[in-house]
C-alpha cells in the first residue's frame, strides 16, 4: 500500500521545517551542554549524535517490510535501521541514553510529516488536517524492564518539533494492550501478525477530525503497525482517511547472503558498537 500522491508537493514545506530542526537540534549549544559527548551512532566525541549520524535520519522513505501484511498502513520512516541509526536507536531504547530523545523525536517528526503530506486535502503547512500520533504501547514486561515508555518518550518530542515547524500536532494513547501477546522472537511475520491480533485496545474515543498516524520506534515485519493501525481505524465512529503510521527507523530488507539478519543483535560491519556502559543522562527520562 502506498501513500497517496498528489499532495506531496504542498507538505513538503512542513517536511522542509522539520528537517531545519533536525540540524538546529543536533548542533545546538543547549544540547553540547547538558548530554553526554560522544556519539550514540559513532562514538565519537561531540554531540549526542552527530551530523554524520543523524544524518542517517533525515531521509524519509516509505516502509516496505519483505511481505507487506495485509492492511499495513502508509508508513514513513525517517531513516533505515542500519549503520549508524542502529546502534543510536538501541542506545535510546535500551541502554538508557534519554537524552537522545532529542533527534530521535525529531527523526519521528520528520517521518510523521512526510508521511501526512501524502494525504490528499488542504490544511496549515501542507498537512491536511491537525496529526495526532498515537504510541504504539509497550508491553507491560518491556516497561517494567525498561522503567520507561521510550516510544511515548519519542512521540511527545515529536509533537513539540512538529509544532515548532508550525504543523498542528498533539499526542494521546489512545492504544493499550490486552496482554494476551506472547514473546515475538523467532516468530515468521504471519505468526506475529496472529500472536498480535486482539492483543491492541483502544482506551479513549478516537477524535474526529484528526489524522491518525500510529508512531513507533522501529518497524520491521510491519505486524504490530498493520494490527494498531486496524485497531484504531475500527474504533473511528465516522469515516475518514486511512490512519497512517510513522518510525524513527525501518528494518531494511535482508541483502541476499550470508550476515546478520534483522533483529539478530550484532552490529551492523563497520558500525563502531555504542561506546562502553550503560550512560544514564542528568535529563530525566520522564519516568
Ligand atoms: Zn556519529
Amino acid at each position: 500500500m502506498a501513500v497517496p500522491r498528489g499532495t506531496a508537493r504542498d507538505g513538503a514545506e512542513a517536511v522542509r521545517a522539520v528537517l531545519r530542526a533536525v540540524g538546529e537540534l543536533v548542533v545546538g549549544p543547549l544540547v553540547d551542554l547538558v548530554l553526554p559527548r560522544t556519539c550514540a551512532g559513532c562514538g565519537v566525541p561531540g554531540a549526542v549524535l552527530c551530523r554524520a549520524c543523524a544524518a542517517g535520519l533525515a531521509a524519509p522513505r516509505l516502509a516496505t517490510p519483505r511481505r507487506f501484511p495485509e492492511g499495513f498502513p502508509p508508513t514513513v520512516a525517517a531513516g533505515a535501521y542500519a549503520g549508524r541509526v542502529r546502534p543510536a536507536v538501541v542506545a535510546f531504547k535500551e541502554r538508557g541514553r534519554a537524552e537522545l530523545a532529542g533527534p530521535l523525536g525529531t527523526a519521528l517528526a520528520l517521518a510523521a510529516a512526510a508521511v501526512a503530506a501524502g494525504v490528499p486535502g488542504p490544511g496549515p503547512a501542507g498537512i491536511p488536517a491537525p496529526l495526532l500520533l498515537v504510541p504504539v504501547p509497550g508491553s507491560a514486561a518491556a516497561l517494567r524492564s525498561r522503567g520507561r515508555d521510550h516510544v511515548r518518550e519519542l512521540a511527545v518530542r515529536a509533537v513539540a518539533e512538529l509544532r515548532a515547524a508550525g504543523v498542528p500536532a498533539g499526542s494521546a494513547r489512545l492504544l493499550g494492550r490486552t496482554g494476551r501477546v506472547r514473546d515475538s522472537t523467532g516468530l515468521s511475520a504471519a505468526q506475529r501478525r496472529a500472536n498480535l491480533a486482539g492483543t491492541f485496545t483502544v482506551r479513549a474515543p478516537v477524535p474526529a477530525g484528526a489524522l491518525l498516524v500510529v508512531v513507533d520506534d522501529v518497524v520491521s515485519s510491519g505486524a504490530t503497525l498493520t494490527e494498531a493501525a486496524a485497531t484504531l481505524g475500527a474504533a473511528r465512529t465516522r469515516p475518514g482517511p486511512p490512519v497512517l503510521a510513522a518510525v524513527v527507523a525501518a528494518t531494511p530488507r535482508r541483502a541476499p547472503g550470508p550476515g546478520p539478519g534483522p533483529g539478530s543483535g550484532d552490529p551492523p560491519a563497520g558500525c563502531p558498537a555504542p561506546s562502553g556502559s550503560p550512560r544514564r543522562s542528568t535529563v530525566g527520562t520522564g519516568g
